[in-house]
């Protein structure tokens, strides 16, 4: 059994062990069109900001490692097309400049997402820069030196996070928006606006409903920044404007995409096309509460999906139990954590959501240095069903979104929340924590009648 890996990173390198483990006789090649693989691009922020001392520290794995395993791993070899008739795929020796046609019985596609890139950033010019992979983060922390003024565009996590980075380097820090607050996409109104003011706090520039309209420049290199509010000089631009996924192959081997743009799958990871898999974050997912498929990028679900793949494609038979659309940030002193679905998002849905919004303290009131930590939790009407929640919060503090996030995977209902018997010691909560008490509350609303319960002046 001959398996060929496109994409060498989460999903890729998961599948490649994973099939190696199950069946020590499958032949496992892995072609990865970049220098490295297996390692944590989430980390590269924090490797920009200072944080975690250098890039070193992010590889999980190297080429050697995966050898001694018996997985035979190609670097810089990028794979350009596919013969899903023939079983064939086309790859491009890059250092050799030859192309060379390589055999497979089962194939997986784990070629992940590229960032978004307007017309107005495709340019030349030095200093400006997406963040997707780890040498558009070495470019990032190249260019540092000597510049003083940054311009983000894009509020979303990989932009925020970036913020708070650069200001740690000391720069001056323009986020801008197009839409009206940061974290649109991931939290209600009143939380992004949570995260915008933490920004401000720490001497970020925030200006929202802010398009790009052009770059302008002095010798090669980025100057401004033109806006639809006028200019912002920037000796850096970095463009977290979102991503795409990589699907040209998958279009090759006559796979489905989604009405997502991702890669369609069955929970086996099956594109449909014979011998044909796909993982990570090209792929779509179905979301557990809501039952559609959804594309949500994420490193877990990357890693999960390749697991999956690569057990079946070594003969096994493993799925992908699906997401329930969980995510986590920080910013400065915040955290910032959903599952499930937002208000808004649910009222996009049809859903007769109804949601409730605890502010408390994330440890008990009286012990030292408790913080301020708010809780949206999201029901639905009729049902009682829980949706979602949303939390904002000391970092450390906003990670028992998962005490949700399992209830969700398991279709809890809000009263199930309730019941929890969850650890209690004033250091890390109050008697009642914040969840069972927004818990309470909601059960309480979703009682009341329809009317009562559905309130139109709270925020989306
Ligand atoms: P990738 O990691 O993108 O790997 C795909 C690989 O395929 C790439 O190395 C690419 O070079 C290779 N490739 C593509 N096409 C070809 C081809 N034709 N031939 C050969 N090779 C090819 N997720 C979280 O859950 N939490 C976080 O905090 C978080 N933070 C992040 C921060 C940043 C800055 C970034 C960029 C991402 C972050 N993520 C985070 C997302 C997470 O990194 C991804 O979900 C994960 O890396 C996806 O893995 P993947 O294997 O699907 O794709």
């Amino acid at each position: 059994m001959r398996i060929v890996v496109v994409g060498g990173v989460a999903a890729g390198m998961s599948a490649a062990s994973r099939a190696k483990r199950f069946d020590p006789a499958v032949r496992v090649t892995v072609f990865e069109r970049g220098a490295t693989i297996s390692y944590s691009a989430c980390g590269l922020p924090y490797v920009i900001g200072g944080k975690v001392p250098g890039f070193e520290r992010l590889m999980a794995r190297t080429p050697e490692q995966m050898r001694e395993q018996g997985i035979d791993v190609r670097l810089r070899h990028e794979v350009t097309d596919v013969d899903a008739a023939a079983r064939t795929v086309t790859v491009l020796d890059r250092e050799a400049g030859r192309t060379f046609t390589e055999p497979y019985d089962r194939l997986l596609i784990a070629t992940g997402v590229s960032a978004v890139c307007p017309a107005w950033a495709r340019t030349r010019l030095r200093g400006v820069h997406v963040l997707r992979d780890l040498s558009d983060g070495q470019a990032i922390l190249a260019s540092l030196p000597g510049a003083s003024r940054a311009c983000i565009v894009g509020g979303g996590y990989i932009g925020l996070e970036l913020a708070e980075a650069l200001r740690s380097r000391g720069l001056h820090v323009t986020l801008l928006e197009q839409a009206p607050e940061v974290a649109g996409r991931m939290l209600d109104r009143p939380y992004q606006r949570r995260i915008r003011t933490e920004l401000e706090r720490h001497g970020v520039e925030v200006r929202c409903g802010t398009a790009v309209e052009e770059l302008t420049s002095q010798d090669g290199r980025v100057t401004t920044v033109q806006t639809s509010g006028g200019p912002v000089p920037a000796d850096v631009v970095i463009v977290a404007v979102g991503v795409q996924p990589n699907v040209e192959l998958a279009r090759a081997a006559g796979a489905r995409l989604g009405k997502t743009g991702a890669i369609a799958v069955d929970p086996r990871q099956a594109t449909g096309v014979p011998g044909v898999y796909a993982a990570g974050d090209n792929t779509e997912s179905t979301h557990r509460v809501t039952g559609q498929q959804v594309h949500i990028p994420l490193g877990l679900t990357a890693n999960r999906m390749g697991r999956v793949a690569g057990v079946n494609m070594a003969g096994g038979d493993a799925r992908f139990p699906g997401v329930v659309g969980t995510g986590i940030f920080k910013t400065f002193d915040l955290g910032a954590a959903r599952t499930g679905l937002t208000q808004a998002e649910a009222d996009r849905l049809g859903l007769r959501a109804v949601s409730v919004d605890v502010d408390s303290t994330d440890h008990a009131g009286y012990y030292p240095d408790a913080a301020p930590i708010h809780v949206r939790l999201t029901g639905e009407h009729g049902s009682g069903r829980l949706l979602g929640a949303q939390l904002i919060g000391p970092p450390e503090s906003v990670k028992r979104v998962d005490v949700v996030a399992a209830l969700l995977h398991g279709g809890g209902s809000v009263q199930d929340l309730f019941e929890l018997d969850l650890a209690y010691a004033p250091p890390f909560s109050g008697v009642w924590d914040v969840l069972l008490v927004a818990a309470d509350r909601l059960g309480r609303k979703l009682d009341e009648g329809e009317e009562a319960a559905s309130d139109p002046h709270q925020e989306r």
